[in-house]
Order: C-alpha cells, then structure tokens, then sequence
C-alpha cells in the first residue's frame, strides 16, 4: 500500500512534550530556532503529569544545603556512578530550573523570609536535607506549565498522536556515529509519514518502564523508543542495567498492580519491612534510598520468605498506634504523598488504610536511570570515560529520563522533576546552538531507507500480533531482567529476545494509513526489544550488585572498587538485529572525608532512629507529636502541598 510522505524543515526536533521537552523546546524558540515538538501522547499527558508534584529546590531550608552538598548527595546515593559535570550542573540549576515551571504558571506557596517555597520537613530518603517541595495538584501543576511553554510558545509547531520512529544519520563511517540529518514521524492522526529534516534532534522522550507493564507505575508511552532510536543510529547509551523499582508498589487488586502507594519516607519513624512470616527485614526504612528498600524486598522473595504475590509487607502500625501521636501521623500519611495515598485508599481493606494491618507491596518499575550518554549541554557523547561531543553522534541531544549519567545506580525522591528542566533548558539550547553552526543535511539519502522500511511495514501478512509478542516479552522481562536477576536469567532474557525478534518479523500489520494501532504496536515491540538488549548486555558487564541493579548470584559492590558506568553501543548484525557491545567507563570516587562524613551523617541518622524506636511508648508518644507538629504546623495544614497566591509569582518572590 502507499502512504503519503510529508516533508518538512525545521532546526530543531524535540521527541516528547512532558518537562523535558517542553523546556528543550521553550529554550531552542528563546534562541531563535524553528522548533517542532512531537508527542505521541497528547501535549504534556505524560509521566510529569502523573508524578506526585514533589521537586528538588537546593537551600529552600538552609543555606547549608550548598551546591557540592546537593551535588555530592546525588553522587553517593548513585553510588559515584553520576557524572560530577552532570550533578554539579544539576545543583548549580535546580533553582533556576524550578522558576522555569513558575514562570510558566506552578504557584508554590512562598516562605518570604528565604525568597522561595516551602520544604516539607522531612528529608526524603537518601537526601541529607529536607529539599523537596510539595504542590497541591501535584504532577497537574508541572504538566501544565510544559503544556503552556509548547503550546503557548512562540515558533514551536506541535505534532500529537505522533510517533517518532527513526533518527535520518547522514556521514557514519569506520564504526564512528555521523551526523543528523532529521527524523521520521508516523503521524497517526493524519496517517501520514512525516519526514522531518533537521540538524539537530532533542530526545526526551521518556524512560522504558513499560517492559515492566504491568509491574510498573508509569506512563504506557515509555516504550523506549527514545533509547532504542539513538541506539540504531549509532550513540552510546550508559547505564541501562540501572532501572529503579520503586520499593511500594500495589500487587492487587489487577487494575492496580504495580502503582505506587508510598515512598520510603512514607515509612515515618517507626514503619519497617516484613517477610511473609512477620520478621522484619528492613529498620529505619524512612532513612533508606528506594534501592535499598527494593532490594531488600527481592533478597526475601528469592529466599521463599516473600508473599504469594511475590512482595513484602510494609507495616506501619506501630506509628498509627500510639494514642497522640498516631493521628499526626495518619494526617502526614494523607498529605506527604496525596495522590498516592489516595491509590492506597481505593485499592486496600479499611483496616488496612487506617494502618491496623500492613501493605502488601511489591517493587514496580518506575524510573530508568540510564539513558542516551551525554555531556552538560546534553549532547551525545562517544569515547572513553566522561567521553565527548566529538565522539559522539554530531546533532544529538537528550533530556529528562531519555538522559543518562545524572542519577547512576540510585534516584532520589523528587529529583526527576528538577533535572527535566535543568537538562531540557540545556539541550535545547545546545541544539539550537548546534543547528546555527552546522549545515543542514546535504540530500535526502538518509530518509530513504528509513521511509522504505516503514512503508514495507503497512500490509504486512503474517502470523504474529505485535500486543501479544509485546505481552510475552513483558512478562520475560519481569523475571529475567526485573529487580532482581542472576547469570541465568540474563541468557534467559536473552533467549527470549531472539525468539520474540523472529516472531516480530512475521508480524500481521493491516495496510490502512489511519490510526494504524498495529503498526504502533510493532513499532513499540521493536523498540522494547531493542531496549531488552541494552539492559541484558549492560547487566552483563556490571558483574556485581549496586543500587537498581540487584545480582542474586553477586556480591554488592564494595565502596573501595573503582566505581564505573557501562556503556553499551548497538550495531545492526548482517541479520538486521541490533547487537550491544559493552565496556566501561570509569568514573571518579567521591573524595574520601566528604564520603566520609556523608556516611557518618547517615549512620548517626540511623542509630538515632533505632534508639527512638527502643523508647517505651510513655516517652516516645510526645516525642513524636511534637515531631508531627512541627511537619504539619498549625492546625495540622500541611503548610509545602497549600497552592501559592499571585505571590508565588517569580518575579513577586525575587522582590
Ligand atoms: C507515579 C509517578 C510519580 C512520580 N512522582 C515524582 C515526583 O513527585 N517528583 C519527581 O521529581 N519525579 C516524580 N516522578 C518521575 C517524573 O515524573 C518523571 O521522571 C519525569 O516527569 C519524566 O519527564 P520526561 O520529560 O523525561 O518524560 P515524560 O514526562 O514521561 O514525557 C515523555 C514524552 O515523550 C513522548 N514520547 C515517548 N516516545 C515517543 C515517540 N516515539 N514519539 C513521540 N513521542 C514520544 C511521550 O508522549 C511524552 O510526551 C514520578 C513518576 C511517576 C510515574
């Protein structure tokens, strides 16, 4: 059949419109470049839209909360896998970035006296300092500001229901990336193939946490495609082993599997974890970062002490027990996290939401840590170590969760939202800057295949529906690739990849142009798969466990190892399927006494944890209401989630 190749010129494309592409747009339109954004979800309905609302702002508590503090902390819980160029950028913007989302309309409410937004008081786990801001409407308020600066935005056209297939790469030779040259769009709402030529493409198209489905919390859209599309073209990707399970995540009932009902801080000060005999194995939960939650809860399923449903049980009952402080409690619990507690309070007993009984929980993917390799600016990268632009593939840029190299092998809570716009504003200025120094694509050779091979895909008689091959590479995933994986699963998975890629070329795709839903789904399952190989080959070379990347049959790395990234680039084997090569790059350890006294801070925050917990209820009791109090201040309001006035305004609060 034939459908109708639409060609267009624009400087720059962005792939995604949540809070990465649309700063990357926002910021290339600011310097002058033409900009299409496309967006197979509908403008800004996308993982920033379904967040809870939390966002890291450095010193909103203290002036302590310096740069190399917030840098250092994003470090060691990534355990020294990030990039300091990348978290020194991030602590240096986390401000900036958060005005960005003002401007464009979040209104926080504004602690005058330090000229910024309320924290919530308590730290979120992994952080050294209370840094996180609430909002009332949570991930709404931050989708809207992306929705305002794309559609609202001067020289940015938009294409929804469009999905991005293919990078155009003109100039590759002798294994080294070229150059790009533009990108095709299955436009679905047109049935069109839209054929863009542009020097210079930001990819922030989102994370891969759909191989999880239905194990997962996040949006379906995170198929990959970003990660899988940069591969095929010939850039690195680093870290793809790293996908954080979030550690409190539903097992039931169906229609709610997999979605989040709590972060670590959820926790409080007396929540631990149980097996499925009652015995605790994980204290002082509310201190922990999510992969030491996660991972402790997979070590008890593969040790037969897990739930039939293959989780833990999260027991907050001692902090609801206690007659005073119990209702301070229950009052944190329903604001800290609103929208998730709202999840638990649907889908759990009465009982249960009232904290007399524990949570059934089990881990579900949530965020993928790795991604396309970058520098500060978000370009691609190539080369040994920190790598370099010149290395990597000329015209690429990346943001947000298509990223990787800022979080390592562990995220913390409310960190994503920040460094959307502080790498969106990045990339999209490197791009545009990119696009102002290098010349368009000098002919259309680079379009021609691309074009052919979809083209060759509408009316392709076969036996295999796409949705289900998809479905049974989902559930492979979960067990061989999921939160916890050995030497053996990791060929498991990899059987499975090879038998499903062979399947998906006998794929039945009906031959009309119009909201081809199968086309979709092949184009998906090509990117899942190719995304599988990324992360069985770079779980390969990451012989050891550390943060997301939990080895059963594997020690965890020791603090003392040279810490270093994997990093995987993909080739095209004579058979057409995308093969990973990986290696490693080496990162440097955090300074010995900054490490040092990160962890002595750490380890005296825990003693006094487990000190509190000793105490008999009489003391512990007013303890911990005077500790609520102060959390929730007068009236149990919940000061950080209350919506800001006409102050909240950036300029109002600079005054
Ligand atoms: C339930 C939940 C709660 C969270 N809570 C928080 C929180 O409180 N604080 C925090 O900091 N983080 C939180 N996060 C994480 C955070 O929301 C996300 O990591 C972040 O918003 C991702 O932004 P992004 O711009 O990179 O991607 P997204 O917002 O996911 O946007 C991806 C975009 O790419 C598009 N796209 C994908 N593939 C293609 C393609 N092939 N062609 C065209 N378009 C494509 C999608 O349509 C979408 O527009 C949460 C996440 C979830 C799921």
């Amino acid at each position: 059949m034939t459908i109708e190749v639409e060609w267009r010129d624009y400087d720059v494309i962005v792939v995604g419109s949540g809070g990465a592409g649309s700063a990357a747009a926002d910021a290339a339109a600011a310097e002058g470049a033409r900009v299409l954004v496309v967006s197979k979800d509908p403008i800004a309905c996308s993982d920033t839209k379904i967040s809870e609302g939390n966002a890291t702002v450095r010193g909103t508590v203290s002036d302590a909360d310096t740069e190399q503090v917030l840098s250092d902390n994003l470090r060691v819980s990534g355990a020294d896998l990030p990039l300091p160029a990348l978290t020194d950028a991030y602590a240096k913007d986390s401000r900036p970035a958060y005005d960005w989302y003002r401007a464009h309309g979040l209104r926080p409410k504004i602690n005058q006296d330090r000229k910024g937004p309320f924290a919530r008081p308590l730290a979120k786990g992994g952080h050294t300092v209370a840094r996180s801001v609430g909002h009332k409407n949570a991930g709404v308020a931050f989708s809207h500001a992306a929705w305002d600066a794309v559609v609202e935005g001067a020289h940015i056209d938009y294409l929804e229901d469009a999905w991005f297939l293919d990078l155009a790469v003109e100039g590759a030779e002798n294994g080294a990336p070229g150059r790009v040259a533009g990108g095709l769009v299955y436009h679905a709402a047109s049935g069109t193939l839209v054929a863009v030529r542009a020097p210079a493409v930001v990819m922030a198209s989102g994370g891969l946490n759909t191989l999880y489905f239905p194990k997962t919390d996040t949006m379906r859209g995170n198929t990959g495609d970003g990660y899988a599309a940069a591969a095929r073209a010939g850039a690195d990707l680093v870290d793809m082993e790293q996908v954080q399970f979030l550690p409190f995540c539903l097992t039931a009932p169906a229609s709610y599997e997999g979605l989040l009902v709590g972060e670590p801080s959820t926790a409080s000060f007396l929540g631990v974890l149980r097996d499925r005999h009652g015995k605790v194995i994980l204290d002082g939960v509310y201190l922990r970062t999510r992969a030491e939650c996660s991972a402790a809860i997979m070590r008890a399923v593969a040790d037969g002490r897990g739930t039939d449903d293959g989780g833990a049980y999260l027991d907050l009952t001692a902090n609801a027990r206690l007659p005073r402080s119990g209702k301070g409690f229950m009052r944190y619990l329903e604001t800290s996290m609103p929208s998730a507690y709202r999840t638990a309070r649907q889908a759990l007993s009465k009982p249960a939401v009232r904290c007399e009984e524990s949570w059934e929980v089990r881990p579900a993917a949530h965020y993928t840590m790795g991604g396309i390799r970058v520098d500060a600016t978000g370009a691609s990268v190539g080369g040994a170590d920190d790598g370099t632009a010149a290395a990597g593939l000329s015209g690429l840029f990346a943001a947000g969760q298509a990223m990787g190299g800022v979080f390592g092998a562990n995220r913390l809570g409310s960190t994503a939202l920040t460094e959307n716009v502080v790498f969106g504003l990045r990339a999209g200025r490197g791009a545009a800057d990119h696009a102002r120094t290098h010349s368009r694509a000098t002919g259309d050779d680079a379009f021609r295949s691309l074009i052919a091979a979809a083209v060759a895909q509408f009316g392709q008689s076969g036996d295999q529906a796409p949705a289900h091959l998809k479905l049974e590479l989902q559930r492979a995933a979960w067990d061989c690739i999921g939160p916890a994986r050995t030497a053996d699963s990791l060929n498991r998975m990899d059987a499975v990849i090879d038998d499903l890629a062979d399947r998906a070329g006998r794929a039945a795709v009906p031959d009309y142009a119009l909201w081809n839903q199968a086309f979709i789904e092949w184009v998906e399952l090509r990117s899942l798969l190719d995304v599988a190989r990324a992360v069985t080959a770079a779980a390969r070379e990451r012989d050891a466990s550390v943060g997301g990347h939990v080895r059963l049959d594997r020690p965890q790395v020791s603090i003392l190892a040279q810490p270093y990234s994997t990093v995987v680039r993909g080739q095209a084997a004579n058979d057409g399927v995308l093969r990973f090569h990986a290696n490693r790059a080496r990162r440097p350890r955090t300074p010995a006494m900054r490490l040092l006294a990160m962890r002595l801070k750490d380890a005296w925050r825990k003693v006094q944890a487990k000190v509190l917990c000793l105490l008999p209820p009489a003391l512990l009791d007013p303890i911990l209401d005077r500790r609520y109090r102060a959390i929730l201040g007068p009236g149990d309001a919940a000061p950080a989630v209350s919506p800001g006035g006409p102050a909240a305004a950036v300029a109002d609060a600079a005054e």
